[in-house]
């Protein structure tokens, strides 16, 4: 009797708990809450985050990145149909020392549709900048085409904030001006969320951005009003889930590198707080 008593006492003090020992069962336990997603607390059967191996280097795109340029290959790229500039929409965009460089023959846009995902891009003004505010080197970064995150040279260059570098154009101005001189090369990684439409092309959620430039936090988390816009109110219109990540273009010599991006799903329509932290305080 009195070693089933040390043993039950074992047992409670240790709680259900499986010990990955070389028996092939994942260390956890299953005698704990449950979250409000469904699993216990420490649940050893809840499914291990995928492996991906970092790239060696701070910006380097990891095992899991769909490169969509390297500095040479532009075959993740094409142009956009213009009457003028580029009737059969070519990639009229040059590859010059291992830069993408925009030739004045329009926007260019990827091949492949995104969604939510991360992105990382590399850009580059010119260093000897001519032209102030909106002239100097403008250009941008569109998720999904629509939603736009500036690229200009604001380093001792104003303008109106919801139009210097980085902000999220004609919506919301950056925390602050991270920007490198001009002529130097700065960066941006994103994390953006796509919004959701129901059947009837009802907004669900809105579209959502997280951004750091030259990896500095400048948007935390925030919502969008709609596509971006110059001199008018954003509105949502339903759109696809997934749609092609766009530069633009303008007067002004812009150079891309190291341009990366990792498709994730960050939620279902309905579902846009995933976490079992956010879920517990619905
Ligand atoms: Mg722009």
């Amino acid at each position: 009797m009195k070693k089933i008593g040390i043993v039950c006492c074992a047992c409670v003090l240790l709680g259900w708990r499986v010990r990955a020992e070389g028996n092939g069962k994942r260390e956890g336990y299953v005698d704990t809450p449950k979250l409000p997603s469904g699993w216990h607390v420490h649940d050893p059967a809840r499914p291990q985050p995928p492996v991906v191996t970092p790239g060696k280097y701070p910006g380097d795109p990891p095992s899991d990145a769909i490169v969509l340029f390297d500095g040479q290959d532009v075959s993740a790229w094409t142009g956009i149909p213009d009457k003028k500039k580029n009737p059969a929409g070519e990639m009229l965009w040059k590859v010059e020392n291992g830069a993408l460089v925009r030739t004045h023959f329009g926007d260019v846009q990827t091949k492949q549709a995104f969604g939510d995902c991360q992105l990382h891009i590399e850009w580059q003004t010119e260093a000897r900048p001519e032209g102030h505010g909106q002239s100097r080197c403008n250009s941008g970064v569109f998720l999904m085409g629509l939603y736009e995150i500036q690229i200009l040279d604001s380093y001792e260059n104003e303008t109106y904030a919801d139009g210097a570098a980085g902000a999220i154009y004609g919506q919301t101005p950056s925390l602050v001006n991270a920007n490198k001189k001009p002529g130097e090369w700065q960066y941006y990684d994103v994390v953006f969320r796509a919004p959701r439409f129901d059947k009837s092309g009802k907004l669900l959620s809105p579209a959502c951005m997280t951004v750091f430039f030259n990896g500095v936090l400048i948007h935390d988390h925030v919502e969008l009003m709609g596509p971006t816009e110059w001199r008018k109110l954003a509105k949502y219109r339903p759109h696809p889930a997934k749609l092609p990540l766009r530069l633009q273009d303008h007067p002004g010599v812009v150079r891309f590198r190291n341009v990366w991006i990792r498709p994730l799903d960050l939620g279902t329509s309905d579902d846009g707080m995933k976490t079992d932290a956010k879920k517990g305080i619905r």
